[in-house]
This record gives C-alpha cells, structure tokens and sequence, in this order.
C-alpha cells in the first residue's frame, strides 16, 4: 500500500492548499522524476478548484521546483523570464 502524503504543508501563507487536488496523490508526483509523471501531476491540476491561487503562489513566491497551479518549473522559468 502507498502512504499518501501531501507534497508541500499547509502553512498560513497557503490555506487554500487544504482544496488542492494534489492533497490525495503521493507528493513525488508533483516534484517529477519523468515526463510520464509531469504529465500525470499536470492532469491532476487540471481538475483542482484552487489551480488560481496555487498558480498565483507560485509565481509570487517564484517557486523553483516542481508542478505548481497547472504549471512546470520550465514553463515558469520562462514566464518569470517574460515579465522580468
Ligand atoms: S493546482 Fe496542482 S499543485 Fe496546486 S494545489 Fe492544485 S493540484 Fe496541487
């Protein structure tokens, strides 16, 4: 049996993490190890009722490492890039 973890805690800067989708999913999803796994994370971002505000977090706080509101780290890389 896997142990389901989530991927990052829920502090007071990220109440809304407490609706993320990724909350049922084990937490090396959403921190990749291969493309089959970011595409498996990006699905489950698709279907979260709170992708804005993760997506939104993650840009402010310019998270550097793993899939964040329907994001990859490369794709936000290149937008940070964008509106430097
Ligand atoms: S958008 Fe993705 S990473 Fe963010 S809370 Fe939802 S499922 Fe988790």
């Amino acid at each position: 049996m896997s142990e389901l973890i989530l991927q990052v805690p829920i502090t007071e800067e990220r109440p809304w993490l407490v609706f993320g989708a990724c909350r049922q999913v084990e937490s090396d999803l959403f921190f990749p190890a291969s493309k089959a796994q970011e595409l498996e994370a990006l699905r489950i971002c698709a279907t979260c009722p709170v992708r804005d505000e993760c997506f939104a977090h993650a840009i402010e706080s310019r998270e550097a490492y793993g899939v964040w509101g329907g994001t990859t780290e490369k794709q936000r890389r290149r937008l940070l890039r964008r509106t430097a």
